[in-house]
């Protein structure tokens, strides 16, 4: 998933720190590690670290780095394994003297063909990431081929197939990109004449921006100290038929992106109470409380309470400091976390008929250690609701869903599936109550359901 920021300043402020504020408020977009560079207008400073961000980037630090624009990333694995090595932003040191740097979010699904492409010319490659394949793409583009850098993201555009949203930096640039069909969100805002981007607006809340808007898909942004473009006027050119259209990440909406956010054109709590509403129609029966699997199935949840008239009720309770355990790195790692993580109000469950609703089911294995925890603390029933479809299909956008047989829907009938969790009853969301959930349902890629994959993944 990761999760990105930039920030140039016009007003001599501290970039780095900015950035450390825009990451810290998406760290559950990526809890592996983290980076920031920066620069003083000429010279740039790199700092990655494993780990969460507010430990590494103290503020000592910070000001060492203090500079008039940063990048920054913090890193969910997705391609290469978690280590410094694998972690954003990519610093490329040029032999003629400059050196650039970038950050992205998502996953490139032609990554071979390019890859390979740019060797045959003699660029190397240090790491198997995304973002060093986009650096140095435009690397190769601008200081080898003399494109402007602008006209290499073009390029770029055009050749490098599937998810990014990035941001690149020089020396006294800043650009801001997203690719065309706009899989991961990214935002822009304004901070007192400071420009600031990143993935999630709940990141340039945080910074106090005002004019927030999303980079569009397609959309090329170059920030100087005097200047701001924004280059779109070739995206028709990238769509075959010039018709433009998006496959926004549905599970953005559903579970990825924080409630605060405003993303694809609404806010995520709202998306996620219609979600809990209509599953509530669902059901002709008034369980005595609905309990979330907290934090993010807690406004499906208050959805499904309220259009219910139903208690609303924290039953579980989450230990912030373990993570999210779908986004942990392996099997052992995360049944360690589901364990850690959750504990139910004892007393709360005795005798009770609850609802408890989740985002989804992936593995499954989540989901029937707190059946059983409920069941355990006394609950007299648990009907299970999940805020979206079956997931049946790997995600080749950014996601690291497990393969095709490790997903509990292909392997399980849905009867089997409710037996295994050990829940009364078990009720998913369907693909069409989905789809009204969101203004523009056509604009969104619902692969890991439907298996209809908006950009095919080359072997
Ligand atoms: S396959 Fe699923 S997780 Fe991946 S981008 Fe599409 S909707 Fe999102």
């Amino acid at each position: 998933m990761c999760g990105i920021a930039g920030y140039f300043s016009r007003q001599g402020g501290n970039a780095a720190g900015q950035v450390m504020l825009a990451l810290y408020a998406q760290q559950h977009r990526g809890q592996e590690s983290c980076g920031i560079v920066s620069s003083n207008g000429k010279i740039l400073n790199l700092h990655k670290s494993m780990g969460y961000v507010k430990e590494a980037f103290p503020n000592q630090l910070l000001e060492q780095m203090a500079g008039i624009s940063a990048i920054g990333h913090v890193r969910y694995p997705t391609r290469g394994s978690a280590v410094l090595q694998n972690t954003q932003p990519y610093v490329i040191e040029t032999l003629s003297g400059p050196i650039y740097a970038i950050a992205s979010n998502g996953d490139v699904v032609n990554y071979d063909e390019v890859a390979d492409d740019l060797r045959i010319k003699g660029v190397h490659f240090t790491s198997q990431n995304d973002g060093e394949l986009l650096g140095r793409f435009i690397v190769y583009y601008h200081e080898r081929e003399g494109m402007e850098v602008a006209d290499a993201i073009k390029l770029l555009m055009k050749r490098v197939k599937g998810a990014y949203s990035a941001v690149f930096l020089t020396g006294d640039t800043l650009y801001a990109f997203r690719d065309v069909q706009g899989f991961r969100p990214m935002m822009i805002g304004y901070v007192n004449g400071d420009v600031a981007v990143a993935s999630e607006s709940c990141a340039l809340d945080i910074l106090r921006a005002g004019d927030l808007r999303e980079v569009e898909p397609g959309e090329i942004l170059v920030f100087t100290a005097h200047n701001e473009v924004s280059l779109k006027n070739y995206q028709r050119s990238l769509f075959p038929n010039g018709e433009r259209k998006t496959f926004h990440c549905i599970f953005e909406l559903i579970y990825f992106a924080r409630p605060d956010s405003y993303q694809f054109d609404e806010y995520v709590y709202g998306v996620r109470r219609k979600i809990g509403a209509k599953l509530a129609s669902y059901d002709d029966f008034k369980a005595d409380a609905v309990v979330p699997v907290p934090d993010s199935a807690n406004f499906i949840g208050m959805g499904y309470a309220s259009a219910k008239g139903i208690p609303f009720e924290m039953g579980l309770i989450r230990n912030h400091y373990v993570g999210r355990t779908f986004i942990r790195p392996d099997q052992y790692t995360r049944d360690e976390s589901v364990r850690q993580k959750f504990n139910p109000l004892k007393d709360f469950f005795t005798g009770k008929r609850v609802v408890l609703v989740d985002d989804s089911i992936v593995r499954g294995t989540t989901i029937r250690k707190l059946v059983r925890m409920v069941k355990g603390a006394g609950a007299a029933e648990v009907h299970l609701r999940i805020g979206s479809p079956p997931v049946r299909n790997s995600c080749y956008y950014g996601i690291d869903t497990p393969t095709r047989s490790e997903l509990i829907a292909n392997n399980m009938s849905e009867e089997e599936i409710r037996d295994y969790t050990g829940a009364d009853s078990l009720k998913y969301l369907n693909i069409e109550d989905l789809r009204e959930c969101v203004k523009a349902p056509g604009g969104f890629c619902y692969a890991c359901f439907d298996g209809n994959y908006p950009v095919p993944k080359q072997t």
